[in-house]
């Protein structure tokens, strides 16, 4: 498979202190076209700005997860905004609400979600947003403030169908990974069969998230074609399609129309 874009990953994570070079160069080889390497944390904002200039075919999208708001300031906030004005960032992300961990005060985590879509809407850049058991208050602060009008995707997509419907209304992207490969995804697999195709972008989340047959491992970009399989068998269509839509879905959602290649 060629041509695939990554719009999810972590390459900048510890888990690839080891061979991140070799495995960032192995990639374009191996059909990876494009990748967004994703900021998570304040620490992971230089470091993702670090390999978008180090690669052409990496992009960065800075943002602080909403377990790592804890951390922010009015001060460390401006080099959020600074960061994201680089030339290589194509979207505000990761953003949102997490409920799962309740690392940080849920009142925290909204204030910073809500702040940090201003800067968005600012900078006029796509959300790259991360939602985790916290379905209902992510949607409402959404609407709320009018993310319609910013757009972006709702990465690793784990509501339901209806849910996802509501976001493609909003005009945003559903972020489909790995776990479209597990088993027990049944609610995301009807997920993917019921949107159209050009509402979806893959994603791997590397490290995390890898898919079957490898569960439980670091996860990178060069698994992607069990994603782009797992999703071809669901719509029954072949696997270059998945990967020839999916491709301009990206390019559309961060908005690289002009480095399209048709
Ligand atoms: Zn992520």
């Amino acid at each position: 498979m060629e041509h695939i874009f990554e719009t999810h990953a972590h390459y900048d994570d510890e888990w690839f202190h080891e061979d991140r070079e070799k495995l960032l160069e192995s990639l374009p080889d191996n059909g990876i076209e494009t990748v967004v390497n994703i900021a998570a944390s304040l620490d992971s904002i230089p470091t993702t700005i670090a390999l978008a200039e180090k690669y052409d075919y990496i992009y960065a999208a800075i943002g602080v997860h909403p377990s790592e708001t804890k951390d922010l300031t009015e001060e460390n906030f401006s080099i959020v905004r600074q960061m994201a004005q680089h030339e290589k960032a194509v979207a505000v992300g990761e953003i949102g609400l997490d409920y799962y961990w309740d690392e940080t005060e849920r009142s925290v985590q909204k204030y910073w979600f809500e702040r940090q879509i201003e800067l968005a809407r600012e900078l006029k850049k796509p959300l790259v947003i991360h939602s985790r058991d916290a379905a209902k208050d992510t949607m409402d602060m959404m609407k709320a403030l009018h993310t319609e009008e910013i757009g972006g995707v709702i990465h690793c997509f784990s509501n339901s169908v209806e849910m996802a419907r509501e976001y493609i209304k909003m005009g945003f992207y559903i972020g489909v990974g790995g776990v479209v490969t597990f088993k027990n995804a049944r609610i995301l697999k009807e997920v993917v069969q019921e949107i159209p195709l050009e509402r979806i972008v893959i994603e791997t989340d590397s490290p995390y998230l890898a898919p079957v047959p490898y569960r439980g491992k670091r996860n990178c970009s060069l698994y992607l074609p069990y994603v782009v399989t797992a999703i071809s068998e669901l719509k029954q269509i072949s696997e270059e399609e998945v990967v020839r839509i999916t491709n301009k879905n990206a390019h559309d959602l961060y908005r690289l129309e002009d480095k399209w290649p048709n």
